[in-house]
Formats: structure tokens, C-alpha cells, sequence
């Protein structure tokens, strides 16, 4: 860092603060990750100097021996990694990536259909103040009334009714697994194409802790810097079918340039997420939200679902007497990170939730294990009793500055 301590103090002070944050908070947030040194220092390579539009072997700009040979080999170990035919690794992120499906996949003005956002959808997946709520037509459906699950048969009947071009599985605030075998069965009957994004899970599919969509999928999108663990960035896994419409999509249909550099980070992480070590850290990511998920049950939190089977938690804090938002800033005085969500037919207005959602990726690739869940959730009964009191908030830092120093976040210096 010296030379941008040199360069910039006012920015390297601030960043050196922003690593202090968070090596000694815990990040609870379940699309935040931690990459590896290497993935970073990939990522903050001479890379981000290179113009290379176009696609390896096909590019308008010269000098791109080097650069082909990175972006091929990210696209292979990623292909390799989740059995896929055809990926693009250019999106910049998740967000471009399923708008690039989209264009891919269908014409303005066609019907997509996905979760609804208050019920664990995301934004681009039709929600009307996202661009793709405005360039298509957009269906939702719901999660059961009861349950809180996807209602496969709900969907089926909806999907039957108002016929999408695409119909899209995925969540952003979902604990339990997704069965894309049955949204694909739903998108053959009714003439869609299937979209899967698996922009929170891409990790544990990676890892074989959640059930792959490749198989059934038209096309698969995800993030690359949530439960994969790489740089921020987005990809496109698709059926060879697919391909060209999915590559015009992405370039020259909605980016210029690729960031080379965090294709470079990418392919390092997809290497990482080949080890067995990573597929032991995608299950552990699993059995930490369980146990985490189970004390808080016995705190007499009420978990959306009644629990988990993936990485991600959503409790109910008005059942604490806290909304959602109330709670996630005392979590946070106290140094648990986490954000205020919607829970399913929320009664509270979208700015001011009744929920909380959590999650295990980052407490994870910490080496945190079940004891430190149980701490965690023991952290978080604390904080919904105390959460009026800076002293208990206080004390509370204390023990969680020491559990931090005893488990070092990856990637950081200390
Ligand atoms: C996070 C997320 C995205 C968007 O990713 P960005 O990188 O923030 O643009 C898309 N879909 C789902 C389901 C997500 O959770």
C-alpha cells in the first residue's frame, strides 16, 4: 500500500479503515464473501490497463496474447467446474448478466416471469423499478402463504396462464433449496426458456452442496464474488444451443471492454473452487447455517421456513419486538453485520422491514465452525434484549473483537 499511501493518504487511510472494519466485525451478510489474497492480487494486476473487446482470438485491440490465454483459461476451469457447455465470463456483474440473458433469450416487450422481490426475488428479475420490469413484461409468482416455500404447483398454474418467453428460478433471500428439475419440467409445458440464477449459491453448486441447475437450464446466471468467492464481477453458463445469442448479448449488445483483471481474479477463484478444500467449505458453509439457524430457534427467534438448507437465514426480529431495521443497526453497533429484508407478505413498508437476513459464507471462509455459530446466534439473543443498552451493545464488541483476531478474514492485512 505504500505507494498509494504516498499518492493518496486520504483515500489509503480510509481503505486501511475499511480493512480494519472488516477483519474485526462479523460479516454476516449472506452475498458478502472474503476472496483470497490471490484472487486480489490478481484483480489489482497491470490487467486493468488492456482494452479487449471482442472474445478471445477475435478481438478488435492487438496485444492480447496474454490476455486471450487468461480469459481461455477462466472459461474452461469454469465450464469444467459446473459441467458446462458454453460460458462467458465477460458480464461486470450479476445485474448485466441476467439483463444479457434476457436479451439473449427474448424480445422487448415479451413476458419474463420470476419471484416476486418481497418474497426473496431480485430486482432484474422483472421488479418494476429495475430496467427489466420496464423493457419487458413482467409476471411474478409468490411463495406458499403457509409455508413460506416455493409453490411448484402455483407457479405451474401461473406460468400455464400468462405463458412467459422466459421463466426465471432464483432467489436473493431464499433458505431452502431450489428444485430446478421442476422448473424446467414448468418452462417445457408452457413454452419458456429457463433462466437459473444462481447468483447467491453459484458456491455451493460449485461445491456440491446445492443441486446444479446445468442440467436443466436454457441459461445459467451468477455473481462471481458471493458464495464462489472471486472478484466482483458476473458470468453466463449456457447450453452450447445458446451460445452465440448469449456472447452478441454480452458483447457488442450491452458492454464495451471487458475487465480483464477480474476475469483474471475469477479464474484464479475457480481454481480454488475446485479443490477439495473448497468443497468442504461449501458444505461447512451449509452445517454452520443449521446450527446457527437451530440456537436461534431455541432463542425463540422465528426463522421464515422455520429454518435453513442453504447458506442463508431470515428471521422475523418483530418477533423479538424489533423491525427489521431496528435490529440489523443494533447487530451492527455491537459488530454483527446484516441487513434488514422484507419476509414474506410483510406487513411493514419495504424501507422499514420486519425482517433480518443472515448468512454463513463469510463466517465460514474465516474457519468458523458450529461452536462459533452457537456464539453468534447467543450474540445476536443478546443484542434483541439489550439493544436499547450501549453498554450490553458494547460489551458484546468486546467478545467479538476477540473471536475475530482468533479467526483472521482471508485476503486482509492485519
Ligand atoms: C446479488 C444478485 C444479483 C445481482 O448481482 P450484482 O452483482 O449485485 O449486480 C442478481 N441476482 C441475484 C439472485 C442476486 O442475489
Amino acid at each position: 500500500m505504500s505507494n498509494l499511501e504516498h499518492a493518496d493518504p486520504e483515500i489509503a487511510s480510509l481503505i486501511a479503515r475499511e480493512d480494519h472494519r472488516q477483519a474485526r466485525q462479523i460479516r454476516l451478510i449472506p452475498s458478502e464473501n472474503y476472496t483470497s489474497a490471490a484472487v486480489m492480487e490478481a484483480t489489482g494486476s497491470s490487467l486493468t490497463n488492456k482494452y479487449s473487446e471482442g472474445y478471445p482470438n477475435k478481438r478488435y485491440y492487438e496485444g492480447q496474447e496474454f490476455i486471450d490465454q487468461i480469459e481461455l483459461i477462466a472459461i474452461g476451469r469454469a465450464k469444467s467446474l459446473f459441467g458446462a457447455e458454453h460460458v462467458n465470463v465477460q458480464p461486470y456483474s450479476g445485474s448485466p448478466a441476467n439483463l444479457a440473458a434476457f436479451v439473449a433469450l427474448c424480445q422487448p416487450g415479451d413476458t419474463i416471469m420470476g419471484l416476486s422481490l418481497p418474497h426473496g426475488g431480485h430486482l432484474t428479475h422483472g421488479w418494476s423499478v429495475s430496467a427489466t420490469g420496464q423493457f419487458y413484461k413482467s409476471e411474478r409468482y409468490e411463495v406458499h402463504p403457509e409455508t413460506h416455500r416455493l409453490d411448484y404447483d402455483a407457479i405451474r398454474a401461473k406460468a400455464l396462464a400468462v405463458r412467459p418467453r422466459v421463466l426465471i428460478a432464483g432467489a436473493t433471500a431464499y433458505s431452502r433449496q431450489i428444485d430446478f428439475a421442476i422448473f424446467a419440467e414448468i418452462a417445457k409445458e408452457c413454452g419458456a426458456y429457463l433462466l437459473c440464477d444462481i447468483a447467491h449459491i453459484s458456491g455451493l453448486v460449485a461445491g456440491g452442496a446445492h443441486p446444479s441447475p446445468i442440467p436443466h437450464a436454457d441459461v445459467v446466471s451468477t455473481t462471481t464474488h458471493k458464495t464462489l468467492r472471486g472478484p466482483r464481477g458476473g458470468m453466463l453458463l449456457c447450453k452450447e444451443l445458446h451460445a452465440k445469442a448469449v456472447d452478441r448479448a454480452v458483447f457488442p449488445g450491452l458492454q464495451g471492454g471487458p475487465h480483464e483483471n477480474v476475469i483474471a481474479g475469477l479464474a484464479v477463484a475457480l481454481k480454488e473452487a475446485a479443490t477439495p478444500a473448497f468443497t468442504a467449505y461449501a458444505h461447512a458453509i451449509v452445517a454452520n447455517a443449521k446450527a446457527l439457524a437451530e440456537r436461534l430457534l431455541e432463542h425463540g427467534f422465528s426463522l421464515v421456513t422455520g429454518g435453513t438448507d442453504n447458506h442463508l437465514i431470515l428471521f422475523d426480529a418483530t418477533s423479538k419486538g424489533a423491525t427489521g431495521k431496528e435490529m440489523a443497526r443494533a447487530m451492527a453497533i455491537a459488530g454483527l453485520e446484516a441487513n434488514a429484508n422484507t419476509i414474506p407478505f410483510d406487513p411493514r413498508k419495504p424501507f422499514d422491514p420486519s425482517g433480518v437476513r443472515i448468512g454463513t459464507p463469510a463466517v465460514t471462509s474465516r474457519g468458523m465452525g458450529p461452536a462459533e455459530m452457537i456464539q453468534i446466534a447467543d450474540w445476536i439473543a443478546r443484542v434483541s434484549e439489550a439493544r436499547q443498552s450501549p453498554d450490553s451493545l458494547a460489551r458484546i464488541t468486546t467478545e467479538i473483537d476477540t473471536l475475530c483476531q482468533q479467526f483472521p478474514a482471508p485476503g486482509i492485512p492485519v
